[in-house]
């Protein structure tokens, strides 16, 4: 029996993994492996306690010596839990997290050993870095990174280890990972938003961004998995006929969650909550086998990373469960991809801002002002904020007819649109009546309470307004959310600055505020879009309107170098033209190695499996018809002379696969030639991609026509639908 016969067999007998129970209600475990604020506050000195908590809050740098203390009292509570090695734990590009542990040991001198765990180990070390990518900067200046702690993100524990959140730097100061530019894109923001929200409170001192993920994925059964090599190495299924039923009758999207899946996600939602990530909503999607989680929102920062962390808590937990967990993009053609929608919201010291109506017409104002100015970034950027979401697996995604398309523009909700016309269209003059201390009353219209629970959704809007917080729906599901976000935050901090800076000269006051708002109204009008994002049409139209068209990744990436991205970046303090270079290497790098994989498993599994089993299916066609012909019985239609036989059809097929990978392999030849990475990269793209396609199609029909029991791969049927 095949390999496949064994895996499906294995797979439909498995039964629900039962689930570790944890004692108490999740009040009673929430946080149970974090260094939150209570363990801080038990087992630090109380001056120690003060100088962190102002760190954390107010951003204050650690001496030495409160960093000792820290180091202290945090190695009490972890040997306590158990705990016998350390790492700092980051975010490398291009994606995943890196960590390195070291035991709580140093040499005591005399023999033995003891337990050791300094500030200094707490709070800075040099990983040997040199295998992560950094697009050439440590290679140019020097050779070594160091990693650094994050105040703001808690210290947490994985089975025997204390896992230290940091962002990761070149000795020369230059960013080498995800972390350090979100922070600074998050001051900047914070920067810009408060002198933005003073002029209507003085009293704002600081705003923060919100960040609420929504974590798309598939499950497949491990053993099934194990048996499709393209799984394994690149995540999706680089073949595979559609199955005759998928997700046309929505009935998973609505089912019940099966009860192995259930399994998984409570054992997950436990780990995860015993973390401190607030997990709140599961659910089925719509494709079969594909699921959804998603957190209560947090700090964007502190989200990030409980993103990363329930990333891989979901690979490791789907383990024991016996399912390998998808996060890729696109793994099953035919069926929806998996997006990471980010909803994305700001907040002051004393209050929300996107959210109205306010209690005043001032904070209506301040409402349509920030609203605006997102606008603003994401239009004045959105070839560049295309380019924050796009990668080689996500590109398999967008543009399909159940993901956003490859196109960013905002969708606002017929309310907001209103709004946002009234305030342009009428003039100073009528839009204020004298009234009160300040002189002037604002005719903003009364604004309903916009529904958060809005039906007035638009699902093909890749960057939509939801009631009080913008929803980023083109991001990856394997993506790091930061990628997108220090893009978002700068742009917005951008419009943010500009903002202020124009309402400044025009005096300051509302009146100012108004005529500016009004202008930047009409600037951003062309990147507000109701209608349908998948049509064609709207292709046509967003070219008019002078939006980012672009589907290549290679290509849309240079969207960070133009100038305007550029000044854009240096001039908020987020990175500099350096950094946005060798960033664009690793992309390019990341790129191309993506599909060069794809393209080796596609063409071994073309000549090792696909082709044999074919030759051998056509070998018994021709022994059958061959014995037909000896007893001078009548030949089956497919047989006659004149019929394209089911033995001439595999011919073709087998032909025009083999001499496709024949091409693919010098198309990649050629590509492998070309010493830039950008060039490298397009090449890719333009030479390689499409024989992925092609060489798909000619698999999928010979699918169907070799005979079921000596398929080497599990079909989609067997892989999507878990009992
Ligand atoms: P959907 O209907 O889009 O599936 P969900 O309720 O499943 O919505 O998820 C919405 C996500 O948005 C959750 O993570 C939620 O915490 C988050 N969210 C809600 N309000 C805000 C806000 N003001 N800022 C940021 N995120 C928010
Ligand atoms: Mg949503």
């Amino acid at each position: 029996m095949s390999l496949r016969f064994h895996a499906f067999e294995a797979a439909s007998r498995k039964q629900p993994e039962p689930v570790a129970q944890p004692v108490g209600r999740p009040a009673d475990y929430f946080g149970k492996f974090v260094f939150n604020q209570d363990k801080m506050f038990r087992y630090l000195p109380r001056e120690t306690y003060r100088a962190l908590r102002r760190a954390i809050e107010q951003g204050e740098p650690l001496s030495r010596d409160v960093a000792d203390s820290v180091a202290s009292g945090m190695k009490r509570w972890a040997v306590e839990m158990g705990v016998t090695h350390c790492t700092h734990w980051f975010q490398p590009l291009p994606e995943g997290t890196a960590e390195k542990h070291d035991a709580f040991i140093e040499l005591d001198g005399k023999g033995g050993v003891i337990d050791e765990f300094s500030g200094k180990m707490l709070v800075q070390q040099e990983p040997d870095a040199s295998s992560f990518p950094s697009g050439g900067i440590r290679s140019t200046f020097e050779a070594r990174g160091y990693s650094a702690w994050d105040p703001s993100s808690p210290v947490f524990i994985v089975g025997d280890t204390l896992m230290i959140p940091t962002v990761f730097i070149a000795y020369t100061g230059e960013a080498l990972d995800y972390k350090a530019p979100l922070k600074k894109s998050l001051a900047a923001l914070d920067h810009a938003a408060t002198a933005v929200a003073q002029l209507f409170d003085p009293a704002v001192r600081r705003v923060t961004c919100n960040l609420g993920w929504e974590q798309e994925y598939f499950l497949v059964d491990e053993d099934l998995c194990a048996a499709r090599p393209d799984l394994m190495l690149t995540g999706r299924t680089l073949m595979g006929h559609s199955s005759a039923k998928n997700q046309q009758m929505d009935d998973h999207y609505f089912g019940a969650i099966p009860e192995r899946v259930q399994a998984f996600m409570r054992d997950l939602e436990i780990q995860a909550l015993q973390l401190g990530i607030p997990v709140k909503t599961r659910h089925n999607e719509v494709a079969p086998n594909q699921f959804e989680l998603a957190p209560i929102f947090e700090e964007c920062n502190l989200a990030v990373d409980h993103n990363m962390l329930l990333m891989s808590l979901m690979r490791r937990i789907a383990r024991h469960h016996g399912f390998h967990c998808l996060l890729h993009e696109k793994p099953f053609a035919d069926v929806n991809g998996s997006g990471k929608h980010e909803n994305w919201s700001l907040q002051t010291d004393t209050g929300v801002l996107l959210h109205a109506p306010g209690k005043t017409s001032e904070e209506n104002l301040r409402f349509a002002v920030f609203v605006v100015e997102t606008l603003m970034g994401v239009w004045r950027h959105n070839g560049l904020l295309k380019a924050s979401i796009m990668s080689a697996t996500n590109e398999y995604r967008l543009g399909g007819n159940e993901a956003p398309p490859a196109i960013i523009s905002a969708f606002l909700g017929k309310q907001l649109d209103e709004l946002l016309d009234h305030i342009e269209q009428s003039s100073t003059e009528t839009l204020f009546s004298m009234k009160g201390k300040r002189g002037m009353q604002l005719d903003i219209p009364q604004i309903p309470e916009i529904l958060v629970d809005n039906t007035d959704r638009n699902r093909t809007s890749p960057f939509a307004f939801v009631g009080n917080r913008f929803e980023f729906r083109a991001v990856g599901s394997s993506a790091n959310c930061a990628s997108a976000l220090i893009a978002l935050n700068t742009a917005v901090a951008e419009a943010l600055a500009d903002f202020r800076e124009r309402v400044v000269k025009r005096g300051g006051d509302m009146k100012a505020i108004l005529e500016t708002l009004r202008e930047d109204i009409r600037v951003c009008r062309p990147l507000r879009f109701s209608g349908n994002g998948y049509s064609n049409e709207w292709q046509e139209e967003a070219r008019r309107r002078g939006l980012d068209l672009e589907t290549s990744t290679p290509l849309s990436v240079d969207r960070y170098l133009d100038e305007d991205s550029v000044n854009m970046f240096e001039r908020m303090h987020v990175m500099n033209r350096h950094e946005l270079q060798a960033r664009n290497e690793i992309k390019w790098e990341t790129y191309f190695k993506k599909v060069q994989i794809e393209s080796r498993v596609l063409g071994d599994l073309s000549l090792n499996h696909i082709l044999p089993v074919s030759m051998r299916y056509q070998t018994a066609l021709a022994q059958n018809l061959a014995a037909l012909k000896a007893i001078g019985a009548s030949l089956p239609s497919w047989g006659e002379e004149g019929g394209v036989s089911l033995i001439d059809q595999i011919t073709a097929h087998a032909a025009a696969i083999a001499s496709e990978v024949d091409a693919m392999t010098e198309a990649r030849k050629r590509a492998n030639r070309i010493p830039s990475e950008r060039e490298r990269a397009i090449a890719y793209h333009d030479t390689v991609v499409p024989f992925l396609h092609s060489i798909r199609r000619h698999i999928d029909k010979l699918e169907l026509i070799v005979e079921d029991e000596t398929w080497p791969l599990p079909k989609y049927r067997e892989l999507m639908f878990i009992r």
